[in-house]
């Protein structure tokens, strides 16, 4: 079968490569010059099951009030703008600030995490694929007993869900990693170990998988941009780029952010909507006062990983459009907080500030699978956890192309949930 996808995102790529195993003939778009270029960048790195957590919690609005006016704030949402995609995104995130809602989106989320860590495993053994990768779990920390308290009980509902996680105290995180050394003397006060979590660089899987895909047959169009989608009555008939056209068999849109500006010539209105992040990457100067296990500063709702001889900060949102200049207001905090852990790891003198818009769904819970269009799949909204699920999404995105039945229940992964 033709098959066009769309993005070469980490998502697209990984799909293409999985579609291609299958025997397709499959053509990537993008309009980067190579895999990875835009979300999938440089990303927090981490293979994080343990974050399927949804933002819409019965806190977050009040906590997002709270913090609407602090321009330095871990999750920035600005409703006074004028900005009808985010009132109606909005509107559906307050729908889903319930603990009913909540449980059901952290068990879809979960289930697409739990099995896209599973096919990358698989992947690794059957490919030997390379990308900075660490296998030693996440660490999450804690400065406050509070949010400690918060994190146990997020934790036993992720353990009853299948990803079970330990309760440590300072002292057993500094056993982990001896880096938090510095730290665990200030303001620890416990942790949780998500062991069989991972992290690894999502740019150079991206880079790599591409190869893999190239090798396979998988022909890319990078430097084309996707202008519109044609349909003639049930089916999507024309790609149009700036360079041509593309008439497949199947498409599988993977634009990211950039979906829903695609989706609506088909008149399939997609709830994803930007949420930008930062990361910081510095050069490592004494690799013993750094992280080698990537660690969740649950406090300060940062990512900290190791790749190669960098260590990547990440982390911030603000649901304020597609643009991606740079803040330097939002920059600061990531650098402070590195500083205050990690003090000796780095001269911090080149930061490499980066960022990047999550294609971010009302529930965080991806879209995948069918569409009114008989041949167009989704493969969008992966929005904090488009790394840890794109080998998942990939290889139901290769299921349903083939008609084969997914190995995971696709309940709740599809676009018919927004009705
Ligand atoms: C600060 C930050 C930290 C994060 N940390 C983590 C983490 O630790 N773990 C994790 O799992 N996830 C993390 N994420 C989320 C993850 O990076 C994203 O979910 C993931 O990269 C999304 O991948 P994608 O392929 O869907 O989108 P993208 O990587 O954005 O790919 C979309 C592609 O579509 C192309 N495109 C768009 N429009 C067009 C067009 N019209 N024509 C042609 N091409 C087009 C773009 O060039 C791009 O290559 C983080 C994100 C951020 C911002």
């Amino acid at each position: 079968m033709k098959v066009v996808v769309l993005g070469a995102g980490v998502v697209g790529v990984t799909t293409a490569y999985f579609l291609a195993r299958d025997g397709h003939a499959v053509t990537v778009i993008d309009r980067q010059k190579q895999p990875g270029q835009e979300t999938s960048y440089a990303n927090g790195a981490q293979i994080s099951a343990c974050h399927a957590k949804p933002w819409a919690g019965p806190d977050t609005p009040l906590q997002a009030l709270k913090w609407m006016f602090q321009p330095d704030a871990p999750l920035l949402f600005k409703p006074w703008r004028f900005d009808p995609p985010l009132w109606s995104w909005g509107l559906k995130f307050l729908a889903n600030c319930t603990s009913r809602r909540a449980r059901i989106n952290m068990n879809r989320a979960l289930r697409v995490s739990l099995y896209s860590r599973n096919v990358l495993q698989s992947l690794r053994q059957f490919t030997n694929i390379q990308y900075d990768q660490i296998l030693q779990g996440i660490l999450h920390i804690y400065r406050t007993a509070d949010e400690f308290a918060q994190g146990r009980a997020n934790a036993a509902q992720l353990a009853d869900l299948g990803l079970p996680q330990d309760v440590l105290t300072p002292a057993d995180c500094v056993r982990i990693e001896p880096a938090l050394a510095h730290a665990a003397r200030h303001d620890l006060v416990g942790g949780l170990m998500s062991p069989s979590d991972e992290s690894g660089d999502a740019h150079k899987f991206s880079i790599e998988i591409g190869r893999l895909a190239e090798s396979l047959g998988v022909t890319f169009r990078f430097g084309e941009t996707v202008q519109r989608l044609e349909r003639t009555g049930p089916r999507l008939t024309r790609v149009v780029t700036d360079n041509t056209d593309y008439a497949p068999d199947l498409a599988v849109l993977a634009l990211g952010s950039f979906s829903p500006f695609l989706s609506r010539d088909l008149g399939i209105k997609l709830p994803v909507y930007p949420a930008k992040g930062y990361s910081i990457s510095v050069a490592i100067d004494r690799p013993e006062a750094a992280p080698t296990v990537s660690i969740t500063d649950e406090t300060r709702y940062m990512v900290f990983s190791r790749i190669g001889n960098t260590m990547r900060v990440a982390g911030t949102a603000e649901l304020a459009g597609w643009d991606t200049v740079l803040d330097p207001v939002r920059v600061a905090p990531l650098l402070e907080n590195a500083k205050s852990l990690f003090p000796d790891a780095s001269s911090y003198a080149a930061l490499n500030p980066w960022c990047g818009l999550r294609p971010a769904t009302p529930d965080s819970v991806p879209i995948i699978g069918a569409t009114p269009l008989e041949n167009l799949l989704l493969n969008t909204g992966h929005g904090t956890l488009g790394w840890t699920m794109a080998c998942g999404s990939a290889q139901i995105i290769a299921d349903l192309a083939a008609e084969r039945q997914p190995e995971i229940d696709l309940e709740g992964l599809g676009l018919d949930r927004f009705g």
